[in-house]
């Protein structure tokens, strides 16, 4: 069986990432929204094992030094990080697995999985996605604008990306997600069995055996 596709959504925080993962596992139910563990405190409706894994900063530095995370970074002051064995198992069954983590995080899967496919999720303008931070009002005004610097920060690493997705409408950026996973299983190097299994019948056709 060939192996899933592990794709890594990243994007400015107000981007809507959160909602576009969601609706499109709910869309897709077939892909596999790796749970990410986190220090930061549950916000309201967030359930421990659904939306993080919710560790005390304690935890999840033991966690990190048993090297239970792919990869894991310090985003505005906590921890977050992807826990390893579920992904390597979902992946190694043949499921694709999305990842929906900061840009420091992608760029650590892409060192350990090359073949992993990076998604920059974009808000329509920066002036958009101030709105949509503030507009949200989960967060204070400091945390707001601690999190339109990380964008800026963010925004250099744009051109490590594979594909930049604009998310104008949800239901849009779902389905050029799921266009760019379905064309990523049409690459050859992700057909690598099914072109031996041609080529092996070929072998066999010119020993005039097939
Ligand atoms: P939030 O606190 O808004 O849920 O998430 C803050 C940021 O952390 C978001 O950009 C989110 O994508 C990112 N994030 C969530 N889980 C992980 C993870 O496992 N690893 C990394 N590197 N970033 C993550």
């Amino acid at each position: 069986m060939s192996k899933g596709i592990l794709t890594v959504i990243s994007g400015f925080s107000g981007a809507g990432k959160g909602t576009v993962t969601k609706g499109l596992i709910k869309k897709h139910p077939e892909y596999e929204l790796s749970v990410s563990a986190t220090s930061r405190a549950p916000r309201e409706g967030e359930f421990n094992g659904k939306d993080y894994l919710f560790l005390t900063r304690d935890e999840f530095e033991s966690n990190i030094k048993d090297g239970d995370f792919i990869e894991w970074t310090e985003y505005v002051g906590n921890y977050y990080g992807t826990p390893k064995s579920n992904v390597i198992k979902q992946l190694e069954a043949g499921k694709d697995v999305i990842l929906e983590i900061e840009v420091q995080g992608a760029l650590n899967v892409k060192k350990i999985f090359p073949e992993a496919v990076l998604i920059f999720l974009a808000p329509p303008s920066f002036d958009e996605l101030r709105a949509r931070l503030t507009g949200r009002g989960t967060e204070d005004e400091e945390t707001v604008n601690k999190r339109l610097l990380q964008a800026c920060d963010e925004a250099q690493y744009i051109y490590h990306y594979e594909y930049y997705v604009v998310n104008n409408d949800v239901d849009d950026c779902i389905e050029q997600i799921r266009t760019i996973i379905a064309n990523e299983h049409s690459l050859v190097q992700n057909n690598k069995a099914k072109i031996d299994s041609i080529y092996n019948e070929i072998d066999l056709f010119k020993k005039g055996e097939l």
